[in-house]
């Protein structure tokens, strides 16, 4: 951080891999997957996945073929499996490398990328189980069943067709049947049951498949929700992931300097737009972050809103005005010894992440996605 002039990013890769061995540990007997898609939300897929798959994980799930081909090669690049940490949980051999799932599915264009690197499509509708009948040469895929999100998958009808239809099947010979969960993270929701039963119904047509339906929220669902396979991401990267839960342990930490100090007037307006009047006078720290290392310009505050806060010296200080592109204001009236130079958290440990964004009328996900290249990283090493 020292050396970091604008954001500075602490990525705690120990806390990732505990926050895995924490999730593995509520899955089983399933195994644990780890969600990898978006750069592992924001962090690095070349240093989290050496990572997680050092803490265990088998089975990892990517967006893109892109980012499954980055998978593969940090993967290759960090001397796996490593024999001194087995999952006791995992049903694949250690020897096998580990397995890695293109959730976004699977178009003809893509086959160079799929089979240089031995990815395995998420087939989502019957067009893409024929495209790799044609393409995939045997290869691993998993079949995925849409139980009423509307986003990715075959119908139950087409899902129904396919187990009928078995030149097409044995063709594909798929791993694995999975599904998505639309609410799981509010567990009072009557969809969830309702799409358990029917996932449950349409397991029934492929009987000899592993099943998959939990992301993170799901896990904590229930145990039938877990099947052969879960599939956590934000768990992992220690953002909230369900209303009645806390999140696992912090992996990131933003931090930015107090460029200088000043003293704003009763009635004085502060940043673009003069946005936000003060009432009295306040003292006014400047800070060397903004909205092109990632923190979210609807993270500040007006005459008609309050914004996110950051945690300067031990205590809050909420964000002044709007955020500009490299630069954002806090409110240290109540902070006297602020000064040029400190450090202010603008999340982490005391400063929630999901705080900073809900503030911003978001979500942890998107804050932690977003974050720019521009933003500095030092990563903390998993200990062994
Ligand atoms: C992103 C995603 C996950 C992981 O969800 P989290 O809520 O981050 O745990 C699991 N499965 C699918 C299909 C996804 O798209």
């Amino acid at each position: 951080m020292a050396s970091a002039s604008g954001l500075a990013l602490t990525i705690d890769l120990s806390a990732l891999a505990a926050n895995y061995r924490a999730l593995a540990a509520l899955s089983a007997p399933a195994e644990c997957a780890a969600v990898v898609k978006a750069d592992a939300y924001g962090i690095g897929i070349d240093q989290a996945v050496p990572a997680l798959a050092a803490a265990g994980v088998r089975t990892f799930f990517v967006a893109l073929p892109e980012e499954g081909a980055r998978v593969a090669a940090a993967l290759s690049q960090s001397r796996l499996p490593n024999p001194q940490s087995p999952n006791p949980q995992s049903p694949i051999p250690n020897s096998q490398p580990p397995a890695i799932y293109v959730l976004n599915g699977f178009l003809a264009e893509w086959a160079g990328a799929f089979r240089a690197r031995g990815l395995a499509p998420v087939l989502s509708s019957l067009a893409m189980v024929e495209a790799w009948a044609a393409h995939g040469h045997g290869a691993p895929c998993a079949i995925q069943v849409d139980t009423g999100m509307n986003r990715l998958g075959l119908s139950p009808d087409e899902a129904r067709e396919l187990a009928r239809r078995g030149d097409l099947l044995s063709a594909v010979s798929p791993q694995l049947l999975m599904s998505h969960l639309a609410c799981a993270d509010e567990p009072g929701r009557a969809e969830n049951r309702a799409q358990l039963a029917l996932f449950q119904e349409i397991r029934r047509a492929f009987p000899t498949l592993p099943a998959s339906l939990a992301n993170s929220a799901g896990i904590h669902l229930g145990a039938d929700y877990r099947f052969e396979l879960t599939r956590p991401g934000i768990a992992l990267y220690g953002a909230a992931f369900a209303k009645d839960r806390p999140p696992l342990s912090t992996v990131v930490t933003a931090q930015a300097r107090v460029l200088q100090v000043r003293e704003a007037a009763a009635g004085a307006a502060i940043g673009y737009g003069a946005a936000l009047h003060f009432s009295e006078a306040r003292r006014v720290a400047i800070l060397a972050a903004g909205y092109a290392d990632g923190y979210l310009r609807a993270a500040g505050s007006s005459d008609a809103r309050a914004g996110a806060a950051v945690f300067l010296r031990g205590r809050r200080a909420a964000v002044l005005g709007r955020v500009s592109m490299d630069l954002m204001a806090v409110d240290v009236t109540d902070i006297p010894d602020a000064a040029a130079g400190d450090l202010a958290e603008l999340f982490g440990p005391n400063m929630p992440i999901d705080a900073v964004a809900a503030a911003a009328g978001t979500i942890g996900y998107e804050l932690l996605t977003s974050l720019s290249r521009r933003a500095a990283r030092v990563y903390l090493p998993a200990r062994p």
